[in-house]
Protein backbone atom coordinates (compact mmCIF):
# COMPACT_ATOMS: atom_id res chain seq x y z
CA UNK A 1 0.00 0.00 0.00
CA UNK A 2 1.39 3.45 -1.25
CA UNK A 3 2.07 5.47 1.65
CA UNK A 4 -0.65 7.83 -0.03
CA UNK A 5 -4.21 7.20 -0.53
CA UNK A 6 -6.76 8.70 -2.64
CA UNK A 7 -10.12 8.32 -1.66
CA UNK A 8 -11.27 6.98 -5.17
CA UNK A 9 -15.88 7.43 -4.37
CA UNK A 10 -16.24 10.53 -2.73
CA UNK A 11 -19.89 10.65 -3.89
CA UNK A 12 -21.44 10.13 -0.13
CA UNK A 13 -24.79 11.18 -0.46
CA UNK A 14 -28.28 8.65 0.38
CA UNK A 15 -30.79 8.70 -1.58
CA UNK A 16 -33.77 10.33 -0.68
CA UNK A 17 -34.88 12.67 2.41
CA UNK A 18 -34.89 10.80 5.70
CA UNK A 19 -37.94 11.37 8.13
CA UNK A 20 -36.12 10.74 11.03
CA UNK A 21 -34.01 13.83 10.48
CA UNK A 22 -37.01 16.00 8.45
CA UNK A 23 -39.08 15.68 11.08
CA UNK A 24 -36.51 17.64 13.66
CA UNK A 25 -35.82 20.65 14.11
CA UNK A 26 -33.21 22.12 11.39
CA UNK A 27 -29.99 21.44 12.96
CA UNK A 28 -27.32 24.57 13.42
CA UNK A 29 -24.90 24.98 10.16
CA UNK A 30 -22.35 22.64 9.42
CA UNK A 31 -19.05 23.70 11.10
CA UNK A 32 -17.13 22.91 8.23
CA UNK A 33 -13.37 22.08 8.17
CA UNK A 34 -11.62 25.19 6.97
CA UNK A 35 -8.29 25.32 8.17
CA UNK A 36 -4.72 23.01 8.95
CA UNK A 37 -5.53 21.36 12.35
CA UNK A 38 -2.96 18.90 14.47
CA UNK A 39 -4.65 16.92 16.31
CA UNK A 40 -3.43 13.14 18.42
CA UNK A 41 -6.42 11.13 17.46
CA UNK A 42 -8.57 11.69 13.69
CA UNK A 43 -11.75 9.80 13.60
CA UNK A 44 -13.22 9.89 9.82
CA UNK A 45 -17.00 9.11 9.55
CA UNK A 46 -19.83 10.52 11.79
CA UNK A 47 -22.39 6.89 12.22
CA UNK A 48 -22.43 4.88 15.25
CA UNK A 49 -19.24 3.44 15.24
CA UNK A 50 -17.47 6.94 14.17
CA UNK A 51 -19.18 8.52 17.07
CA UNK A 52 -18.66 5.86 19.83
CA UNK A 53 -14.80 5.85 18.73
CA UNK A 54 -14.72 9.61 19.28
CA UNK A 55 -16.30 8.81 22.65
CA UNK A 56 -14.56 6.09 23.84
CA UNK A 57 -11.31 8.31 23.19
CA UNK A 58 -12.11 10.66 25.19
CA UNK A 59 -12.86 8.38 28.23
CA UNK A 60 -9.10 6.53 27.34
CA UNK A 61 -6.96 9.50 26.33
CA UNK A 62 -9.30 12.50 28.46
CA UNK A 63 -6.17 15.23 27.74
CA UNK A 64 -5.80 14.62 23.98
CA UNK A 65 -7.17 16.08 20.98
CA UNK A 66 -9.78 14.22 19.17
CA UNK A 67 -11.06 15.53 15.71
CA UNK A 68 -14.07 13.90 13.91
CA UNK A 69 -14.31 14.69 9.78
CA UNK A 70 -17.91 13.28 8.23
CA UNK A 71 -18.45 13.91 4.94
CA UNK A 72 -22.05 15.17 5.09
CA UNK A 73 -24.52 15.90 7.92
CA UNK A 74 -24.84 14.16 10.52
CA UNK A 75 -28.53 12.39 10.87
CA UNK A 76 -28.49 12.38 6.85
CA UNK A 77 -26.12 9.08 7.10
CA UNK A 78 -26.82 5.25 7.11
CA UNK A 79 -26.92 5.84 11.11
CA UNK A 80 -29.86 8.47 10.69
CA UNK A 81 -31.40 6.42 8.10
CA UNK A 82 -31.44 3.07 9.95
CA UNK A 83 -35.01 1.95 11.66
CA UNK A 84 -33.54 2.10 15.23
CA UNK A 85 -33.39 -1.20 16.24
CA UNK A 86 -30.08 -1.45 18.86
CA UNK A 87 -30.48 -5.05 18.36
CA UNK A 88 -28.59 -6.98 21.88
CA UNK A 89 -29.82 -10.83 20.27
CA UNK A 90 -28.69 -12.87 17.54
CA UNK A 91 -29.78 -11.10 14.20
CA UNK A 92 -27.89 -12.66 11.27
CA UNK A 93 -29.84 -11.16 8.51
CA UNK A 94 -28.62 -13.87 6.10
CA UNK A 95 -30.28 -16.92 7.85
CA UNK A 96 -33.93 -17.64 7.75
CA UNK A 97 -34.93 -16.91 11.40
CA UNK A 98 -31.66 -14.97 12.57
CA UNK A 99 -30.44 -17.79 14.13
CA UNK A 100 -26.20 -18.56 13.89
CA UNK A 101 -23.99 -20.27 15.98
CA UNK A 102 -24.70 -20.71 19.82
CA UNK A 103 -21.12 -20.31 20.82
CA UNK A 104 -20.66 -17.08 18.71
CA UNK A 105 -23.63 -15.65 18.99
CA UNK A 106 -23.18 -16.21 23.10
CA UNK A 107 -20.29 -13.87 22.96
CA UNK A 108 -21.66 -11.39 20.34
CA UNK A 109 -24.41 -10.87 22.68
CA UNK A 110 -22.95 -9.67 25.81
CA UNK A 111 -20.34 -7.31 23.32
CA UNK A 112 -23.68 -6.15 21.45
CA UNK A 113 -25.04 -5.46 25.58
CA UNK A 114 -21.56 -3.78 26.06
CA UNK A 115 -21.99 -1.77 23.66
CA UNK A 116 -25.63 -0.85 24.19
CA UNK A 117 -24.75 -0.06 27.72
CA UNK A 118 -21.81 2.46 26.92
CA UNK A 119 -25.10 3.82 24.83
CA UNK A 120 -26.75 4.41 27.78
CA UNK A 121 -24.34 6.11 29.27
CA UNK A 122 -23.73 8.35 26.50
CA UNK A 123 -27.46 8.93 26.73
CA UNK A 124 -27.54 9.84 30.59
CA UNK A 125 -24.51 12.18 30.49
CA UNK A 126 -25.75 14.56 27.68
CA UNK A 127 -29.31 13.96 28.90
CA UNK A 128 -31.06 12.27 26.06
CA UNK A 129 -34.65 11.99 25.99
CA UNK A 130 -36.88 8.95 25.72
CA UNK A 131 -37.08 9.19 22.16
CA UNK A 132 -33.90 9.60 21.84
CA UNK A 133 -32.79 6.50 23.39
CA UNK A 134 -35.16 4.13 25.27
CA UNK A 135 -34.45 0.48 26.49
CA UNK A 136 -38.12 -0.67 25.51
CA UNK A 137 -37.18 -4.17 23.82
CA UNK A 138 -38.47 -4.87 20.30
CA UNK A 139 -41.51 -7.54 18.77
CA UNK A 140 -40.68 -10.10 16.47
CA UNK A 141 -44.05 -9.88 14.43
CA UNK A 142 -45.39 -12.54 12.25
CA UNK A 143 -48.23 -12.57 9.71
CA UNK A 144 -48.25 -15.85 7.91
CA UNK A 145 -47.63 -19.81 9.00
CA UNK A 146 -43.71 -19.54 7.64
CA UNK A 147 -43.39 -16.64 10.19
CA UNK A 148 -44.27 -18.43 13.02
CA UNK A 149 -42.63 -21.15 12.07
CA UNK A 150 -39.18 -18.83 12.28
CA UNK A 151 -40.90 -16.79 15.42
CA UNK A 152 -40.83 -20.86 16.89
CA UNK A 153 -37.54 -21.68 16.07
CA UNK A 154 -36.22 -17.81 17.21
CA UNK A 155 -38.09 -19.00 20.57
CA UNK A 156 -35.75 -22.69 20.50
CA UNK A 157 -32.40 -20.45 19.95
CA UNK A 158 -33.37 -17.78 22.51
CA UNK A 159 -34.12 -21.02 25.25
CA UNK A 160 -30.79 -22.49 24.16
CA UNK A 161 -29.41 -19.27 24.98
CA UNK A 162 -30.90 -18.53 28.35
CA UNK A 163 -32.52 -15.46 27.07
CA UNK A 164 -36.06 -14.30 28.36
CA UNK A 165 -39.18 -13.25 25.83
CA UNK A 166 -42.52 -13.77 25.87
CA UNK A 167 -44.89 -15.14 23.29
CA UNK A 168 -47.75 -12.71 22.04
CA UNK A 169 -50.75 -13.98 20.16
CA UNK A 170 -52.97 -12.46 17.04
CA UNK A 171 -54.97 -10.49 19.58
CA UNK A 172 -51.87 -9.10 21.80
CA UNK A 173 -50.73 -8.02 18.45
CA UNK A 174 -53.62 -6.30 17.41
CA UNK A 175 -54.14 -4.40 20.95
CA UNK A 176 -50.87 -2.85 20.80
CA UNK A 177 -50.61 -2.12 16.51
CA UNK A 178 -54.44 -1.36 15.80
CA UNK A 179 -53.81 -3.95 12.94
CA UNK A 180 -54.92 -7.66 12.77
CA UNK A 181 -52.47 -8.09 10.10
CA UNK A 182 -50.37 -10.04 12.51
CA UNK A 183 -50.10 -13.54 13.30
CA UNK A 184 -47.78 -14.09 16.37
CA UNK A 185 -44.92 -12.07 17.97
CA UNK A 186 -42.52 -12.64 20.55
CA UNK A 187 -41.32 -9.96 22.92
CA UNK A 188 -38.04 -9.62 23.94
CA UNK A 189 -37.13 -7.17 26.13
CA UNK A 190 -33.18 -6.33 25.87
CA UNK A 191 -31.62 -3.65 23.49
CA UNK A 192 -32.94 -0.19 22.83
CA UNK A 193 -35.06 1.87 20.50
CA UNK A 194 -33.64 4.54 19.48
CA UNK A 195 -34.87 7.95 16.99
CA UNK A 196 -31.75 7.07 14.87
CA UNK A 197 -31.22 11.21 13.71
CA UNK A 198 -31.77 12.01 16.75
CA UNK A 199 -29.49 9.48 18.26
CA UNK A 200 -26.72 10.40 16.07
CA UNK A 201 -27.22 14.28 16.32
CA UNK A 202 -27.32 14.33 20.20
CA UNK A 203 -24.35 12.36 20.16
CA UNK A 204 -22.20 14.18 18.13
CA UNK A 205 -23.56 17.55 19.43
CA UNK A 206 -23.05 15.87 22.57
CA UNK A 207 -19.29 15.04 22.09
CA UNK A 208 -18.52 18.80 20.87
CA UNK A 209 -19.87 20.72 22.96
CA UNK A 210 -18.14 19.01 25.92
CA UNK A 211 -15.25 19.46 24.59
CA UNK A 212 -14.62 15.22 24.17
CA UNK A 213 -14.14 15.98 20.08
CA UNK A 214 -14.23 18.52 17.57
CA UNK A 215 -16.83 17.62 14.58
CA UNK A 216 -16.49 18.81 11.22
CA UNK A 217 -19.52 18.04 8.82
CA UNK A 218 -19.46 18.34 5.33
CA UNK A 219 -16.11 17.88 5.13
CA UNK A 220 -15.45 15.08 3.45
CA UNK A 221 -11.71 13.47 3.46
CA UNK A 222 -10.43 13.54 -0.37
CA UNK A 223 -6.58 11.98 0.77
CA UNK A 224 -4.69 10.50 3.26
CA UNK A 225 -0.98 10.95 3.13
CA UNK A 226 1.68 9.51 5.49
CA UNK A 227 4.28 12.44 6.38
CA UNK A 228 6.74 11.26 8.77
CA UNK A 229 4.92 9.49 11.66
CA UNK A 230 1.66 11.53 11.29
CA UNK A 231 -1.14 11.16 8.80
CA UNK A 232 -2.35 14.01 6.79
CA UNK A 233 -5.95 13.97 5.96
CA UNK A 234 -7.11 16.08 3.18
CA UNK A 235 -10.56 17.79 2.56
CA UNK A 236 -11.39 20.10 0.28
CA UNK A 237 -10.66 23.33 2.14
CA UNK A 238 -8.20 22.30 5.73
CA UNK A 239 -6.55 18.84 6.82
CA UNK A 240 -5.93 17.18 10.02
CA UNK A 241 -2.62 15.90 10.94
CA UNK A 242 -2.71 12.80 13.76
CA UNK A 243 -0.29 10.19 14.06
CA UNK A 244 -3.97 7.84 14.60
CA UNK A 245 -6.87 7.80 12.07
CA UNK A 246 -9.94 5.49 12.83
CA UNK A 247 -12.10 4.83 9.97
CA UNK A 248 -15.58 4.49 10.76
CA UNK A 249 -16.42 5.00 6.87
CA UNK A 250 -18.77 1.86 6.50
CA UNK A 251 -18.50 0.13 3.33
CA UNK A 252 -16.73 3.28 2.12
CA UNK A 253 -13.47 1.72 3.82
CA UNK A 254 -13.15 -0.15 0.58
CA UNK A 255 -12.79 3.36 -1.25
CA UNK A 256 -10.00 3.58 0.96
CA UNK A 257 -8.19 1.00 -1.07
CA UNK A 258 -8.82 -1.80 2.20
CA UNK A 259 -10.67 -4.84 2.08
CA UNK A 260 -11.74 -4.35 -1.69
CA UNK A 261 -13.64 -6.90 -3.09
CA UNK A 262 -14.32 -8.44 0.05
CA UNK A 263 -17.70 -5.97 1.25
CA UNK A 264 -21.08 -6.41 0.38
CA UNK A 265 -22.65 -2.86 -0.36
CA UNK A 266 -26.37 -3.44 -0.34
CA UNK A 267 -29.30 -0.49 -0.08
CA UNK A 268 -31.99 -0.50 2.48
CA UNK A 269 -35.06 1.71 2.09
CA UNK A 270 -37.80 2.95 4.08
CA UNK A 271 -40.78 5.45 4.09
CA UNK A 272 -42.51 7.50 7.08
CA UNK A 273 -46.14 8.78 6.84
CA UNK A 274 -47.25 12.27 7.23
CA UNK A 275 -48.55 12.55 10.94
CA UNK A 276 -51.44 11.78 11.36
CA UNK A 277 -54.60 13.91 12.83
CA UNK A 278 -56.33 12.62 15.65
CA UNK A 279 -59.16 10.98 14.14
CA UNK A 280 -56.64 8.66 12.07
CA UNK A 281 -54.99 7.82 15.54
CA UNK A 282 -58.47 7.05 16.88
CA UNK A 283 -59.23 4.96 14.16
CA UNK A 284 -55.99 3.24 14.13
CA UNK A 285 -55.98 2.52 18.11
CA UNK A 286 -53.24 0.65 19.79
CA UNK A 287 -50.63 2.06 21.57
CA UNK A 288 -48.63 5.25 20.83
CA UNK A 289 -45.30 3.55 20.22
CA UNK A 290 -44.42 0.24 18.97
CA UNK A 291 -41.48 -1.59 17.03
CA UNK A 292 -41.84 -4.50 15.29
CA UNK A 293 -39.14 -6.49 13.35
CA UNK A 294 -40.09 -9.02 10.68
CA UNK A 295 -40.08 -12.78 12.13
CA UNK A 296 -38.57 -13.45 8.65
CA UNK A 297 -35.60 -11.28 8.43
CA UNK A 298 -36.61 -10.08 4.61
CA UNK A 299 -39.93 -8.89 5.67
CA UNK A 300 -41.22 -5.79 6.69
CA UNK A 301 -39.92 -3.74 9.96
CA UNK A 302 -42.52 -1.04 11.04
CA UNK A 303 -42.42 1.10 13.89
CA UNK A 304 -45.50 3.32 15.26
CA UNK A 305 -43.54 6.76 16.67
CA UNK A 306 -45.13 9.31 18.43
CA UNK A 307 -43.54 12.38 19.79
CA UNK A 308 -41.55 15.95 18.09
CA UNK A 309 -42.68 15.06 14.63
CA UNK A 310 -46.48 13.65 15.78
CA UNK A 311 -47.80 10.15 15.74
CA UNK A 312 -46.50 8.54 12.08
CA UNK A 313 -45.93 5.40 10.95
CA UNK A 314 -42.62 3.49 9.58
CA UNK A 315 -42.56 1.12 6.84
CA UNK A 316 -38.72 -0.17 5.75
CA UNK A 317 -38.41 -2.99 3.14
CA UNK A 318 -36.46 -4.29 0.19
CA UNK A 319 -32.64 -4.71 -0.61
CA UNK A 320 -30.76 -3.63 -3.39
CA UNK A 321 -27.32 -4.99 -4.19
CA UNK A 322 -25.32 -2.00 -5.07
CA UNK A 323 -21.52 -2.99 -5.38
CA UNK A 324 -20.44 1.00 -6.39
CA UNK A 325 -21.86 1.83 -3.19
CA UNK A 326 -24.62 4.39 -5.24
CA UNK A 327 -28.21 4.27 -5.59
CA UNK A 328 -30.57 6.69 -6.93
CA UNK A 329 -34.09 8.33 -6.24
CA UNK A 330 -35.12 5.84 -8.89
CA UNK A 331 -34.50 3.07 -7.13
CA UNK A 332 -36.49 4.69 -3.92
CA UNK A 333 -39.36 4.79 -6.15
CA UNK A 334 -39.02 1.34 -7.12
CA UNK A 335 -38.99 0.27 -2.86
CA UNK A 336 -42.12 2.73 -2.28
CA UNK A 337 -44.74 0.55 -3.90
CA UNK A 338 -43.69 -2.51 -1.92
CA UNK A 339 -43.92 -0.11 1.35
CA UNK A 340 -47.46 1.78 -0.30
CA UNK A 341 -48.45 -2.17 -0.73
CA UNK A 342 -46.90 -3.14 2.86
CA UNK A 343 -48.47 -0.53 4.29
CA UNK A 344 -52.30 -0.32 2.86
CA UNK A 345 -52.62 -4.22 3.46
CA UNK A 346 -51.40 -3.37 7.34
CA UNK A 347 -53.38 -0.21 7.68
CA UNK A 348 -56.77 -0.77 5.66
CA UNK A 349 -58.44 1.99 8.37
CA UNK A 350 -55.90 4.78 7.57
CA UNK A 351 -56.65 4.60 3.83
CA UNK A 352 -55.60 8.08 2.18
CA UNK A 353 -52.83 8.12 4.44
CA UNK A 354 -49.69 8.92 2.53
CA UNK A 355 -45.88 8.51 2.92
CA UNK A 356 -44.21 11.94 3.71
CA UNK A 357 -40.49 11.09 2.93
CA UNK A 358 -39.01 8.50 1.34
CA UNK A 359 -35.99 7.15 1.32
CA UNK A 360 -32.53 4.62 1.11
CA UNK A 361 -29.03 4.35 2.65
CA UNK A 362 -26.14 1.90 2.57
CA UNK A 363 -25.12 -1.23 4.49
CA UNK A 364 -21.84 -3.42 4.70
CA UNK A 365 -21.97 -7.04 4.40
CA UNK A 366 -19.82 -9.40 4.21
CA UNK A 367 -19.62 -13.44 3.78
CA UNK A 368 -20.24 -15.00 7.39
CA UNK A 369 -20.89 -11.75 9.24
CA UNK A 370 -17.23 -10.83 9.44
CA UNK A 371 -16.25 -7.07 10.20
CA UNK A 372 -13.69 -5.51 8.79
CA UNK A 373 -11.70 -4.48 11.90
CA UNK A 374 -8.25 -4.11 13.12
CA UNK A 375 -5.23 -2.21 11.78
CA UNK A 376 -5.01 -1.81 8.35
CA UNK A 377 -2.07 0.39 7.77
CA UNK A 378 0.86 1.83 10.15
CA UNK A 379 -1.81 3.83 12.35
CA UNK A 380 -4.79 3.12 11.06
CA UNK A 381 -7.33 1.46 11.95
CA UNK A 382 -10.58 0.01 10.94
CA UNK A 383 -14.00 -0.09 12.55
CA UNK A 384 -16.39 -0.62 9.67
CA UNK A 385 -19.07 -3.53 7.86
CA UNK A 386 -21.55 -4.06 10.76
CA UNK A 387 -22.98 -7.08 8.90
CA UNK A 388 -27.16 -5.75 9.30
CA UNK A 389 -26.44 -4.54 13.00
CA UNK A 390 -24.83 -1.62 12.62
CA UNK A 391 -26.65 0.60 15.64
CA UNK A 392 -25.03 -1.92 18.29
CA UNK A 393 -22.34 -4.12 16.33
CA UNK A 394 -21.17 -0.26 14.90
CA UNK A 395 -21.10 1.29 18.47
CA UNK A 396 -19.26 -1.63 19.34
CA UNK A 397 -16.43 -1.58 16.67
CA UNK A 398 -15.84 2.19 17.38
CA UNK A 399 -15.39 1.22 21.11
CA UNK A 400 -13.31 -1.81 20.31
CA UNK A 401 -11.07 0.37 17.47
CA UNK A 402 -10.46 3.32 19.73
CA UNK A 403 -9.03 0.62 22.60
CA UNK A 404 -6.69 -1.25 19.92
CA UNK A 405 -5.57 2.42 18.98
CA UNK A 406 -5.07 3.31 22.48
CA UNK A 407 -3.24 -0.24 23.22
CA UNK A 408 -6.29 -0.66 26.02
CA UNK A 409 -6.25 -4.59 27.04
CA UNK A 410 -9.80 -6.03 26.55
CA UNK A 411 -10.80 -9.37 25.52
CA UNK A 412 -13.39 -7.80 23.22
CA UNK A 413 -10.73 -6.59 21.01
CA UNK A 414 -8.93 -9.68 21.36
CA UNK A 415 -12.22 -11.54 20.22
CA UNK A 416 -12.33 -9.01 16.90
CA UNK A 417 -9.11 -9.59 16.02
CA UNK A 418 -9.56 -13.40 16.21
CA UNK A 419 -12.35 -13.56 13.72
CA UNK A 420 -11.65 -14.09 9.68
CA UNK A 421 -11.18 -11.33 7.06
CA UNK A 422 -14.22 -10.72 5.22
CA UNK A 423 -13.65 -13.49 2.61
CA UNK A 424 -12.63 -12.80 -1.33
CA UNK A 425 -16.02 -12.22 -3.59
CA UNK A 426 -16.51 -13.90 -6.72
CA UNK A 427 -15.11 -11.72 -9.76
CA UNK A 428 -17.79 -9.39 -11.42
CA UNK A 429 -20.99 -9.87 -13.25
CA UNK A 430 -21.43 -13.08 -10.69
CA UNK A 431 -21.48 -11.72 -7.29
CA UNK A 432 -24.09 -8.85 -8.66
CA UNK A 433 -26.02 -10.94 -10.78
CA UNK A 434 -25.55 -13.97 -7.65
CA UNK A 435 -26.73 -11.47 -5.15
CA UNK A 436 -29.75 -9.95 -6.98
CA UNK A 437 -31.15 -13.12 -7.36
CA UNK A 438 -31.11 -14.49 -4.03
CA UNK A 439 -31.86 -11.60 -2.41
CA UNK A 440 -35.43 -11.43 -5.00
CA UNK A 441 -35.50 -14.90 -4.14
CA UNK A 442 -35.68 -14.40 -0.12
CA UNK A 443 -37.84 -11.55 -0.53
CA UNK A 444 -40.04 -13.57 -2.64
CA UNK A 445 -40.46 -16.72 -0.04
CA UNK A 446 -41.12 -13.82 2.71
CA UNK A 447 -44.08 -13.02 1.08
CA UNK A 448 -47.07 -11.42 3.04
CA UNK A 449 -44.28 -10.88 5.50
CA UNK A 450 -42.97 -7.98 3.90
C1 LIG B 1 -33.23 1.92 5.94
C2 LIG B 1 -32.24 1.31 6.88
C3 LIG B 1 -32.66 0.70 8.05
C4 LIG B 1 -31.72 0.17 8.95
N1 LIG B 1 -32.16 -0.28 10.16
C5 LIG B 1 -31.27 -0.68 11.07
C6 LIG B 1 -31.69 -1.02 12.39
O1 LIG B 1 -32.87 -0.89 12.75
N2 LIG B 1 -30.76 -1.45 13.27
C7 LIG B 1 -29.43 -1.54 12.92
O2 LIG B 1 -28.63 -1.95 13.76
N3 LIG B 1 -29.00 -1.21 11.70
C8 LIG B 1 -29.87 -0.76 10.77
N4 LIG B 1 -29.44 -0.36 9.55
C9 LIG B 1 -28.00 -0.46 9.24
C10 LIG B 1 -27.22 0.69 9.86
O3 LIG B 1 -27.75 1.92 9.47
C11 LIG B 1 -25.76 0.65 9.44
O4 LIG B 1 -25.27 -0.65 9.61
C12 LIG B 1 -24.97 1.61 10.30
O5 LIG B 1 -25.31 2.92 9.97
C13 LIG B 1 -23.50 1.39 10.17
O6 LIG B 1 -22.87 2.28 11.08
P1 LIG B 1 -21.46 2.84 10.74
O7 LIG B 1 -21.13 3.90 11.73
O8 LIG B 1 -20.53 1.73 10.53
O9 LIG B 1 -21.65 3.51 9.28
P2 LIG B 1 -22.45 4.81 8.82
O10 LIG B 1 -23.61 5.04 9.66
O11 LIG B 1 -22.64 4.65 7.34
O12 LIG B 1 -21.37 5.94 9.06
C14 LIG B 1 -20.23 6.04 8.25
C15 LIG B 1 -19.99 7.50 7.99
O13 LIG B 1 -18.76 7.68 7.32
C16 LIG B 1 -18.91 8.80 6.48
N5 LIG B 1 -17.86 8.78 5.47
C17 LIG B 1 -17.65 7.89 4.48
N6 LIG B 1 -16.58 8.24 3.75
C18 LIG B 1 -16.08 9.38 4.30
C19 LIG B 1 -15.00 10.24 3.97
N7 LIG B 1 -14.21 10.02 2.91
N8 LIG B 1 -14.79 11.35 4.76
C20 LIG B 1 -15.58 11.60 5.85
N9 LIG B 1 -16.64 10.82 6.16
C21 LIG B 1 -16.89 9.72 5.40
C22 LIG B 1 -20.31 8.61 5.88
O14 LIG B 1 -20.83 9.80 5.34
C23 LIG B 1 -21.07 8.12 7.10
O15 LIG B 1 -21.68 9.16 7.81
C24 LIG B 1 -30.34 0.19 8.63
C25 LIG B 1 -29.90 0.79 7.45
C26 LIG B 1 -30.84 1.36 6.59
C27 LIG B 1 -30.33 2.05 5.36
Amino acid sequence: MSQTIKVSNTRHGNPGRTGWNAILPEPEPANVLEQNVQADWLVIGGGFAGLAAARRLSQLRPDDKTVLLEAIRIGDNAAGRSSGFMIDLPHDISSDSYTGNYESDKKQTVMNRTAIEFARQAADEFDFNQETFDPRGKIYSSATPSGDKHNKEYETYLDGLGEPYETLDADDLRRISGTSYYTSGLFTPGGAMIQPALFVRSLAQGLHVSGAADVYENSPVVELKKDGSAWVAKTQKGSVTAPKVILAVNGHIQSFGFFKRRLMHVFLYASMTRALNPDEVKKLGGDATWDFVPADPLGSTVRRISGVGGDRILVRNRFHYSPNLEASDRDVAWAAKDHDKSFEARFPMLKGVEMEYRWGGRLCLSWHGMPAFGEVEDGIYSACCQNGLGASKGLLSGILAAEQATGTQNAYVDEYLAMDRPTRLPPEPFSTIGATIYLNWKERMAGQEK
